[in-house]
């Protein structure tokens, strides 16, 4: 038995404009696919979700029609669920563990997540918390530093969140664009946070005027690190430093943060017509589908392996290729080319084959001699990863890091110095929104721990 199909925009109407694709389901949807789960006894899937939602039970009240208590029960243990109903990888989290998928489709979960989600109220419980008197600071208020920051609170923790940007979300809110994210879906996740009682102070960046020193000078009783991993990569090719050459980061916190969309805007991407991206996972899929909405003639995403290892999500490389977004894999490239005023023209590209494995045991990408090709562009965006920034790791150097860059801590956030903890893409570089609200949440549980400890 299959899921039930989601309804979205028509592929010729969406390249042109910044709308959510997915619509959601309809209530009559929400239900057929509801009535899907078997409500197994050991619930397998609540293994692959790292927050551990107790889905069948949030799924049995939708079955019951109670859309409220459905949402209260994702948010025991999950700060964004709204957001995860979107953008998890649940294909490779609790989908890949229900056990309709051993003969057809499993429960369509993330759908149904979101369906709960969007339809819940908005959930005051501070009245039931008592405050413990201890004050958390979190570093970062992506999905890592959320998670904590709302599990923290929960529990009665003073908690505030120190985030360097002007608007609060992380990646949530400068990476993933607006037609898969909408902004006002990520406020009103943050608001419910704000509502429990976490501060936000944004504009705040640690590692400057205020180090991590300086926080437990001012009294705060830990610190969770949740500050991601935003440096973007390069791949160090003559012609990177042409004019029209981005990070995918600094386009997306241009679409999105600064609205370059909008033609008013201060900071507005220039006309673009020929845009090659170069990458293959969902940063690249972002980048080139921004880039179409924003006008661009053609759009090629370059990457130099095959179609098969490419890290995307299969759903956002459907709805790239639907959209028109040209897929040239096995192709490296070797060097830009600018005109005379220093603007791209051109990319030189290598063919390329797949050797042995290497060390992440996918199959080498080695050049095929003689077979390169020039492609013309005007823009070029490089989605080939991305690290943590260096000043958090400057400003405490008494801090352990990884070769990375990526602060050393382990399962519990836990890092070498005494109620420092971690999490997220700063601990695992470049990974998802899931695994960063698990590493945040399993800080909190494990600060909370100690500082009942300590008492
Ligand atoms: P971030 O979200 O990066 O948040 C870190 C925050 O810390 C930021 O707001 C930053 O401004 C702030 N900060 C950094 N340094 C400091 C400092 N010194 N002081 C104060 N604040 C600081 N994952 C998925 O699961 N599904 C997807 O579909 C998906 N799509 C993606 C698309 C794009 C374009 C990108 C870039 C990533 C995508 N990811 C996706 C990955 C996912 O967004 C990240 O893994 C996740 O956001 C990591 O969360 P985090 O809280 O660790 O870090
Ligand atoms: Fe329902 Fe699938 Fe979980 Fe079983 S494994 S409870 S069918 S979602």
């Amino acid at each position: 038995m299959m899921k039930t199909p989601m309804p979205e925009q028509a592929p010729e109407l969406r390249r042109n404009n910044f709308g959510e694709v997915a619509l959601g389901y309809t209530p009559e949807q929400a239900a057929a696919e509801a009535s899907r789960c078997l409500n197994c006894k050991k619930r397998p899937c609540v293994a692959g979700c790292p927050v551990g939602v107790a889905i069948p039970e949030f799924i049995t009240e939708i079955k019951n029609g109670d859309i409220a208590k459905a949402a209260a029960i994702i948010k025991e243990t999950n700060a964004l669920p709204a957001v995860c109903g979107r953008v998890c990888p649940q294909e490779n989290q609790c989908e890949r563990l229900c056990v309709r998928a051993v003969k057809g489709e499993p429960v369509a979960i993330g759908r149904l997540e979101r369906y709960a989600a969007d339809g819940g109220q908005i959930t005051d419980n501070r009245g039931q918390i008592t405050d413990n008197g201890k004050r958390i600071a979190v570093v970062g208020s992506g999905p890592a530093g959320l998670s904590c920051a709302g599990t923290l609170a929960g529990l009665g923790y003073d908690v505030t969140v120190f985030e360097a940007f002007h608007e609060p979300g992380g990646v949530l809110i400068y990476g993933i664009p607006e037609f898969r994210l909408p902004k006002e879906i990520v406020r009103r996740e943050v608001g419910e946070l704000k509502a429990l009682g976490v501060s936000i102070i944004t504009n705040a960046v640690v590692g400057q005027a205020l180090t991590i020193d300086d926080l437990f000078d001012d009294g705060y009783d830990a610190v969770f690190i949740g500050s991601g991993a935003g440096l973007p990569s390069f791949m160090g090719i003559p012609g990177e430093n042409l004019n029209g050459v981005f990070s995918a980061n600094e386009f997306l916190t241009r679409v999105n943060l600064m609205k370059a969309y909008d033609a008013r805007s201060d900071t507005p991407v220039k006309d673009l017509k020929k845009v090659v991206v170069v990458g293959g996972g969902n940063v690249a899929m972002d980048a080139a589908r921004c880039a179409l909405r924003l006008g661009a003639e053609t759009v090629d995403i370059v990457y130099r392996r095959g179609m098969e290892e490419m890290p995307a999500r299969r759903e956002e490389i459907h709805h790239a290729r639907e959209e028109g977004i040209n897929f040239r894999v096995l192709t490296n490239p070797r060097e830009i080319l600018g005109d005379e005023k220093f603007n791209v023209r051109a990319v030189v590209c290598d063919a390329m084959e797949l050797g042995e494995p290497d060390a992440s045991g996918r199959r080498r990408p080695v050049v095929k001699e003689g077979a390169g090709f020039t492609l013309d562009a005007d823009c070029v965006i490089m989605a080939i990863g991305s690290a943590p920034n260096a000043l958090i790791r400057n400003s405490t150097p008494d801090l352990d890091f990884d070769r990375r860059g990526c602060v050393a801590a382990a399962e519990d956030g836990r890092t070498n110095r005494p109620m420092v903890y971690a999490g997220g893409d700063a601990v695992t570089g470049a990974a998802t929104v899931i695994l960063a609200m698990g590493a945040g949440r399993a800080a909190a549980i494990a600060i909370d721990d100690q500082l009942s400890k300590n008492k």
